[in-house]
């Protein structure tokens, strides 16, 4: 079938976030008299280059000018504010359009499994306090006790876990210029936290943050990296029979470098990599069961080659003093009604994006892409990529005739949607209102000499729109 002379595809996705703009990006390259219709949950767009990307890394929120530039193509609408399972169902989607493409992450996370870890105060996720510091509406209150403590662990020893500790030691001036949410800002105004432990279950030669985040961490003024050299040291000789890769030894010898240094200026704040170390018990003060002052954990060693070792309990025990926890173990995505899901690995079960059913098939006309197609891994350009292979999977089901135009857009799609929303009395948020926010939140911004100050609530996101 020759795509340049298709008739209308009509294309819902679900989520607005790389793994859904990056789908649109290949479609709309490839297919030219597709229609696409972008549905997300909440009032704003791109998922967690909003919500995520921490507010120091502007960077990389640079990735959205491209999405925004998408948003303008007239073949693609983006409709805010719309939470697909709830407000309309995959099967409503599946029956106005051709193609429905799953795209909307992981709004979970990951749990230790230690008793106590949904209730005790201060004993967060990583997602939670990103989302707190990122002004994602649901976790605008969630107001962590920074006062009481001045040494908080986290739990996880990657990316995130750097993110979240550097926003815990960065120096506020630093902070105060970026987009981060005014409310953290003021709390970290009165923060007393000086050390952050990173804990990991195995050694330094399984750290998977990368050498560009641990250089920001060693390069911030008057923040020193605690470590003993002779771990690192012990740890690469013991595995001398599996040469690390290069991108490992730099790490490493960054890690080695940092340890010896002599700070210019007396550190006035200090983190550290404890490895080896397994969480087991949340310690409370006795007189105040509902605060945390520590964290027990079981010494590992590990079994296995470095790249697939496994830590096994040794059954020694030891505490670290601490008055906050974030488990930074990572993110999980969950199920949608009418979609099937893996709940070992926690994505949609698929080949090259094609969702399949119970018995392996795939299911005509339903794809995934991002962070639900492939498990909470990966970078913004990661997405990229494989939103490339869901996209070349839809193209070829459509050259092979698996996929058919169901008919004019103008009876399908947003035509029918739409009347939906309005008899359920979903306010859908458009591109232009979107603009809005966007401008409203600048404006705000620059009062406060940082690129954008974000609504916190999606009533006052919605106040603006509805101007
Ligand atoms: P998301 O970006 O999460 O987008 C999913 C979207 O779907 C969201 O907007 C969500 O609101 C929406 N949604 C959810 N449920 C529904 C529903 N039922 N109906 C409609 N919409 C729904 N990568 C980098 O390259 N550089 C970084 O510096 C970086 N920093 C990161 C920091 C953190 C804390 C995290 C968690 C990730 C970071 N990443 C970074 C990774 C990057 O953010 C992800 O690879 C990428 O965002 C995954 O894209 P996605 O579209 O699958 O998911």
């Amino acid at each position: 079938r020759d795509l340049a002379a298709t008739p209308e595809y009509t294309v819902a996705i679900v989520g607005s976030g790389p793994g859904g703009f990056y789908t649109a990006q290949k479609l709309l390259k490839d297919l030219p008299d597709v229609r696409i219709d972008v549905y997300e949950a909440l009032p704003v767009p791109f998922g967690l280059i909003r919500f995520g990307v921490a507010p120091d890394h502007p960077e990389v929120k640079n990735v959205v000018h491209k999405f925004d530039a998408l948003a303008q193509d007239p073949r693609l609408r983006l409709i805010c504010n719309v939470r697909i399972d709830t407000d309309l169902t995959v099967d409503e989607l599946r029956s106005s359009y051709d193609a429905v493409i799953l795209a909307y992450g992981a709004s979970a996370d990951k749990e230790l499994g230690v008793a106590n870890e949904r209730n005790m105060p201060n004993v967060l996720s990583a997602r939670a306090f990103v989302g707190w510091y990122n002004a994602l509406p649901e976790y605008k209150d969630l107001d962590p006790d920074l006062e009481s403590s001045d040494t908080a662990v986290v739990i996880g020893q990657g990316n995130v876990a750097l993110d979240v500790a550097r926003v815990l030691l960065a120096p506020l001036e630093d902070l105060a210029k970026t987009d981060i949410a005014e409310h953290a800002l003021e709390k970290l105004r009165g923060s007393k936290i000086r050390h952050v432990y990173l804990l990991g279950r195995r050694g330094p030669l399984q750290i998977s943050f990368t050498a560009k985040e641990l250089r920001e961490m060693l390069v911030m003024p008057g923040l020193k990296l605690e470590i003993d050299p002779s771990v690192i040291t012990n740890e690469v000789a013991a595995a001398s029979d599996y040469p690390p890769n290069r991108a490992r030894t730099r790490l490493m010898d960054l890690v080695l470098q940092a340890a010896s240094a002599t700070p210019s200026v007396p550190p006035t704040r200090t983190w550290s990599l404890l490895f080896n170390a397994s969480p087991t018990e949340l310690l409370s003060d006795p007189s105040d069961p509902s605060r945390l002052v520590g964290l027990r954990y079981e010494k590992t060693r590990l079994e296995g080659p470095p790249d697939a070792a496994r830590a096994v309990p040794t059954g020694e025990f030891a505490v670290i003093p601490c008055g906050l926890l974030l488990r930074s173990i990572g993110y999980k995505s969950l199920p949608i009604s009418g979609v099937p899901f893996d709940s070992k690995r926690n994505v949609v079960p698929n080949k090259k994006g094609k969702v399949l059913d119970d018995e392996g098939e795939p299911i005509p006309g339903l794809y995934a892409s991002g962070w639900v197609k492939r498990g909470p891994v990966g970078v913004i350009a990661t997405s990229m990529y494989d939103a490339s292979e869901t996209a070349t999977s839809i193209l070829s089901d459509i050259r092979c005739g698996d996929l058919g135009p169901g008919g004019e857009s103008g009876t399908r799609g947003y035509a029918v949607m739409s009347q939906l929303l309005r008899e359920r009395g979903v306010e859908p948020v458009l591109y232009e209102d979107w603009l809005a926010i966007d401008s409203a939140e600048r404006k705000l911004g620059e009062l406060r000499g940082k690129p954008r100050e974000k609504l916190a609530s999606l009533e006052e996101m919605l106040e603006v729109v509805r101007k």
